[in-house]
């Protein structure tokens, strides 16, 4: 789950890092309300899952109140890849020195938390890796020890020359560590850190990812989840148990097993389709999570056709058959639907669904070819 910039900043407030005070509002109004109560300068910000806001636009300094609120009315609404905006964070503004970047992710390959570091920040970090990979430092953390104060001094030291300004980076590493491992992130990022005119040390902008699966043991994080923000097919998938990730194309894949759900993907692909979801209705034959999935799928107005594709192992196939025609009994849906089942009862799985009227098949090959063929002729 990815957090806003305002609660990525409330959870690195909470470790004591150094960050510019900062509300969110709704309203031009309450924009101009929030920024009456800086002395000076602000910057208005638009809050969407996405980085580069600066670039689109959505990130505006403002020297009076007055110009926060208009600001605030043209950020409002605007979209930013595809993401509309319906909050802004109004923060006070920095006089800037320098721009750095840092964060720490979990490198899955090393089973260990690492610091990426560098000096030039403010710009894509993606860009940086391309044009001039020597200017990232790179840090592993064996979790066991922490971060230990000469490793967090080293990733100061790669950023600034002045004792000061290191003395307080390593603090700031320090606490980044302990934010992103209390709240089991995958990603937390400050892009830019600054020192500012006067000499400090301050994280301006915030981005955080947390590991969904540890969201049910931090309930005050779970919280932060802004359904509003996240495509809505999403969020009623995980309120019905299921697996789901939107993509683009218009094959409605409807899968159990993660594992067969990829296999699926690429053989749509194969056959010259694209799959229109990543949909995992897991291991139990439950008719109702047939029928949210096929309600969720079927919202989608791009899906073409809709794939099943079923391992019966634990799961009982003629279970599934018998879920995919009470959901369409109860559910409207104006696309054809082919079904591959295998393993545990297919037998009486086929027959189910044969008088039913669908057609169904046992080979993964021929089922995938027909589907992507019937999107294709949509
Ligand atoms: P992003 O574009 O989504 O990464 O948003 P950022 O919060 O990183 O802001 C983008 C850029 O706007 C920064 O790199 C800064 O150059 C500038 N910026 C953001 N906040 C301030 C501020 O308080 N003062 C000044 N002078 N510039 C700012
Ligand atoms: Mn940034």
């Amino acid at each position: 789950m990815d957090l806003h910039e305002y609660q990525a900043k409330e959870i690195f407030r909470g470790a004591g890092m150094p960050v510019p005070l900062g509300e969110v509002a709704t309203t031009p109004e309450e924009a101009e309300a929030i920024a009456r109560k800086y002395d000076g300068m602000t910057v208005v910000k638009a809050q969407v899952h996405a980085g580069g806001r600066g670039k689109a636009g959505g990130v505006k300094l403002a020297k009076t109140p007055e110009e926060a609120r208009e600001h605030a009315s043209n950020i409002l609404g605007m979209e930013i890849k595809g993401l509309t905006v319906q909050k802004v964070l109004v923060t006070p503004a920095e006089d800037i020195d320098t721009e750095a970047y840092c964060a720490v992710l979990m490198d899955r390959n090393a089973q260990m938390p690492m610091f990426m570091v560098s000096a030039e920040g403010g710009v894509d970090i993606e860009q940086v890796a391309e044009e001039n990979p020597d200017a990232i430092r790179k840090l592993h953390v064996d979790p066991r020890y922490g971060l230990l104060p000469h490793q967090a001094y080293w990733l100061a030291n790669t950023l600034y020359d002045d004792p000061g300004l290191i003395k307080q980076a390593s603090k700031v590493m320090t606490q980044l560590y302990h934010a992103f491992m209390s709240a089991n992130a995958s990603l937390a990022e400050v892009n830019p850190l600054i020192t500012t005119t006067s000499g400090e040390v301050k994280a301006i902008d915030a981005k955080f990812s947390v590991d969904d699966n540890a969201l049910f043991r931090m309930p005050e994080i779970a919280a932060y989840r802004d359904t509003d923000a996240e495509p809505q097919a999403e969020t009623e998938a995980r309120e019905a148990g299921l697996t789901f990730i939107k993509l683009e194309g218009n094959v409605g894949c409807c899968v159990n097993g993660a594992g067969l759900a990829m296999a699926t993907m690429d053989l749509v692909k194969y056959y010259g389709g694209e799959p229109a979801n990543f949909l995992d209705i897991g291991g139990s034959s439950n008719p109702q999570k047939v029928i949210d999935a096929l309600r969720i799928i079927t919202s989608d107005p791009a899906v073409k056709v809709i794939l099943f594709n079923i391992f019966g192992g634990i799961t009982r196939t003629d279970d599934v058959a018998n879920g995919i025609v009470e959901a369409t009994k109860s559910i409207d849906i104006q696309v054809p639907i082919v079904i591959r089942l295998t393993g545990t009862n297919e037998e009486q799985a086929l027959e189910i669904l044969k008088n039913a009227g669908f057609e169904a098949y046992t080979s993964m090959d021929e089922v995938v070819e027909k589907a992507v063929e019937l999107a294709n002729q949509a």
